[in-house]
């Protein structure tokens, strides 16, 4: 995995501060450390979240929330089980 913060330019990690979530504008890849604490950063964060929410709405699944103060969406199908 090489992919990078769009906003600092880290590379990413799996968890912590340094984790990508496509939250950036025009859903580009952006780190929860860039994100948090900058108020327009976190607005555009929870614009993709309800796309994301209102896109697997139409799909039929299910997306639940990691707990934690940043949103990471994880996607459940429901017609799975
Ligand atoms: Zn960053």
């Amino acid at each position: 995995m090489s992919e990078k913060c769009s906003i600092c330019g880290q590379a990413g990690e799996r968890t912590g501060k340094r984790e990508l979530r496509p939250y950036g504008v025009g859903g580009a890849l952006v780190c929860a450390g860039c994100v948090l604490g900058d108020s327009e950063r976190e607005a555009e964060a929870r614009r993709c979240l309800e796309r994301l929410f209102i896109q697997a709405d139409m799909h039929g699944v299910d997306l639940q929330l990691q707990a934690g103060s940043a949103p990471l969406p994880r996607i459940r199908n429901r017609s799975g089980s």
